[in-house]
């Protein structure tokens, strides 16, 4: 028994506005249409009903939740589907429109086939939600219950807790553990991802399907910093990274050096902007806190990866040196004839490329720890647990490609998720827009601050990341649910939604 989770499944690339709240309901629809679709009951189907319970109740109508059902029911996937399919399909869906399910099965559907029951809050998880289908009689031909346990995991009633396919060479269920297995094979905690990974992946999967992450993750940054105008929702709330980006360049163009921390607070608004939007965006470990690792990656990869800082071992597209000896990524020894072969740019993005790899990897050793033993949920922990979680991950990752030791990582991941402890969830209107966007750019930049204190530091330090996450998994259980994603305490109830 492990704590690690793939990166594949902690970074996963979807749609916003929440992991939780729209990817989880969504894929909780698909499996709830291809399962009578594998039972061979479409046929007979002739309507569907959904009740939202607890949080997905509280806040669903600003979270997309019900826009995300109906999706799902059709067929739509949220790693594949245009996300304007999904904006607004239960809110605007037409009064006596039939319902293509599974995009096969034609059947009775309206709004009102969409229930909330904020008040009900079932024992398995906060996020939870019911759907019934039905014959042309009425009759009850299928009901499902599933939980949205947060960053777009979903959990079906009366199913067994998912277990890899594959033991983990590298099992741990804690950070104590993870440094142990590290210390004990001389190996780097990216280097201990990486080998569980390859448990289910070839080398060459891996490094390819990190590579993706990362591009789905620049291409948000981007399209974040290029989008201008107004958030969907009642609040109104302008975007600001296109318009920072535009000031930041100004100053580039007079001359003026650039100022990366300014950057690395528009690169975390840029996409937690495109999220609010319901544009598409990658899990890091959650929609809500999409914007910190991107942003904490982007400013490593803008400004400082080529800055000979804390690279470790000189990286090649063929391998790394070690020593004098050049080693490709198999263990062979890179011959003559291949070092011919590169050029200064491939070698720039390659050293780009591995370090971002190196920067996920640690990453989702360190979210493994913080899903398995406390929370990645804000409805089950409040913000601490989402925006909490993805700061420390940043931090640990930011670490790890500045040259830090395993230590130094454990103690960056500590800071950063000590100084969220305790902090609530809630969103205005139930929209992931205020407090949540501008929060991940603060995150951000905590996470870099947490990063070059630990690399300051030799390792030691007195809180370990094992107590820490323990006290947030403490503190989670005694938060009020008013702080945990129903919008009804802190900021939600303080703030006139206009
Ligand atoms: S307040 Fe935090 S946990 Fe709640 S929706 Fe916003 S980002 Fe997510």
């Amino acid at each position: 028994m492990s704590a690690y989770t793939s990166a594949f499944e902690l970074f996963s690339i979807g749609i916003g506005p929440s992991s939780s709240h729209t990817v989880g309901p969504m894929r909780a629809a698909v499996d709830f249409a291809a399962r009578l679709e594998g039972d061979g009951a479409l046929e007979k189907v002739a309507s569907v009903s959904c009740a939202l319970y607890g949080s997905l109740g509280a806040t669903g109508i600003g979270h997309g939740t019900p826009d995300a059902v109906v999706a799902g029911l059709q067929g739509l996937e949220p790693e594949s589907v245009d996300p304007d399919a999904v904006r607004r399909a239960w809110s605007d869906w037409p009064e006596g429109q039939p319902l293509l399910l599974a995009g096969r099965r034609e059947i009775a559907f309206a709004k009102s086939d969409v229930v909330f029951e904020p008040r009900t809050r079932l024992p398995g998880h906060p996020n939870a939600m019911t759907l019934v289908a039905r014959d042309g009689d009425g009759a009850v031909i299928a009901e499902d219950t599933y939980y949205s346990v947060g960053g777009g995991f979903i959990r079906r009633e009366g199913e067994p807790a998912r277990v890899a396919a594959e033991p983990m060479p590298l099992a741990f269920d804690d950070a104590a553990t993870l440094l142990a297995l590290c210390d004990e094979r001389g190996i780097t905690i990216a280097e201990a991802a990486r080998l569980n990974e390859t448990a289910l992946h070839s080398d060459e999967e891996v490094a390819a399907g990190l590579d993706r992450i990362w591009d789905a993750m620049a291409a948000c940054v981007n399209a974040g910093l290029a989008n201008d105008g107004v958030l969907p929702g009642m609040l109104k709330v302008k975007r600001r990274a296109a318009v920072i980006r535009g000031q930041l360049e100004e100053i580039q163009a007079e001359g003026h050096r650039e100022l990366p921390g300014e950057w690395l607070g528009a690169f975390a608004l840029a996409v937690n902007e495109e999220n609010a939007a319901g544009g598409r965006v990658v899990t890091a470990p959650t929609n809500g806190a999409a914007g910190i690792l991107p942003a904490v990656a982007m400013y490593w990869w803008r400004f400082l990866a080529d800055s000979g800082l804390g690279q470790g071992n000189a990286v090649t597209p063929y391998g790394e040196l070690v020593g004098s000896a050049l080693l490709g990524y198999d263990g062979h020894a890179v011959t003559r004839g291949e070092v011919s072969a590169w050029d200064d740019d491939d070698v720039a993005e390659a050293n780009r490329r591995r370090g971002i790899r190196r920067f996920l990897l640690t990453a989702t050793a360190l979210g493994s720890l913080f899903k398995a033993n406390a929370s990645i949920s804000g409805a089950e922990g409040g913000c601490q647990a989402e925006v909490g979680s993805a700061c420390a991950m940043a931090a640990g990752g930011l670490t790890a490609v500045m040259g830090g030791t395993n230590r130094q990582i454990e103690n960056a991941a500590e800071i950063a998720m000590e100084h969220h402890l305790g902090l609530t969830c809630d969103p205005v209107g139930g929209l992931v827009q205020i407090p949540c966007i501008e929060r991940n750019a603060i995150a951000a930049s905590t996470a870099v601050t947490a990063a070059r204190l630990a690399l300051r530091g030799d390792g030691s330090h007195y809180v370990s990341l094992d107590a820490v996450v323990e006290t947030m998994r403490q503190t989670g259980i005694d938060m009020s649910t008013k702080y945990k994603e129903t919008s009804e305490g802190g900021l939600a109830v303080n703030v006139i939604e206009c």
